[in-house]
């Protein structure tokens, strides 16, 4: 099954872009995935095409018209998400890339501007999705990081070997570190144990390095972790003060 992506863009011409490279430019010449990126500006009604309008009560830049990005979702095709990208939405997980890459696709309208009319989430169901606590001067940027996060799962895309599940964040941890060759550089040498051979010693040490690092680098990553481990078999969650 492919996994359709449409987006919905005032700067089609972004699409694909770095998608059309790589592992996601390979799947989209195999088909594992299609893109289609409209442009807002063709579902503008009025004949200077206007896409958006001042802000209510005032302030600086432009907002995105709802009747406008109502007519250019109303030409997608229904049976899949409809995401905004947003510094308001929820942040992105790889959790949710997940479901949506287990999904038949996904269509994401991008800002620009001060962002969108707010009575479009409701209007017509938009899920507001953000990369990041930080802002970017358009939605393409996000929708192409969310589009890689997704693509990059689909069956077949990255190669039988590799199973994606030791990755970060896949487990709630962070990944261990990784080396290669050579064994010393610049004085610096690859940890003992993994040119050991050992593997029951290396799964041991990446654990032990990856709830470390998790621990240390994110202390928000590792409180969920804990929290995730400290519930019951049956799913019910044990009050941890207790
Ligand atoms: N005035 C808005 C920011 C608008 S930035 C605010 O303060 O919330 C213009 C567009 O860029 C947004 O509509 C959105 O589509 C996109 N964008 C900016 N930062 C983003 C982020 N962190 N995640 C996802 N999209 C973002």
């Amino acid at each position: 099954m492919t996994f359709a992506a449409t987006v919905l863009t005032l700067y089609p011409e972004m699409f694909p872009g770095p998608l059309g490279i790589s592992l996601a430019g390979r799947a989209l010449g195999e088909g594992t995935w299609s893109l289609d990126a409209r442009n807002i500006r063709e579902f503008a009604t009025d004949k200077h095409s206007t896409v958006d309008s001042t802000p209510a009560g005032g302030g600086a830049g432009m907002v995105l018209r709802a009747d406008v990005l109502a007519a250019a979702i109303d030409s997608v095709p229904v049976g899949r998400p409809i995401l905004a990208m947003t510094p308001r939405g929820a942040p992105l997980t790889q959790a949710r890339v997940r479901a949506l890459a287990d999904g038949p696709g996904v269509t994401i309208l991008c800002g620009r501007f001060e962002g969108f009319d707010e009575r479009i989430f409701d209007g017509r169901a938009v899920e507001e999705v953000s990369i990041g606590d930080y802002i970017l001067s358009g939605g393409e940027m996000g929708a192409l990081v969310l589009l890689d996060a997704c693509i990059r799962l689909l069956p077949g895309v990255m190669g039988a070997a590799y199973s994606g599940v030791d990755e970060s964040f896949e487990g709630g941890l962070l990944e261990y570190p990784q080396y290669t060759r050579p064994v010393e550089w610049e004085g610096r040498t690859i940890p003992e144990v993994l040119r050991s051979g050992d593997h029951a010693r290396i799964a041991a040490w990446r654990k032990q390095m990856a709830e470390t690092d998790t621990r240390l680098r994110r202390p928000d990553l590792w409180e969920r972790h804990i929290g995730a481990r400290v519930q019951s078999p049956s799913g019910a969650r044990q009050k941890k003060d207790e």
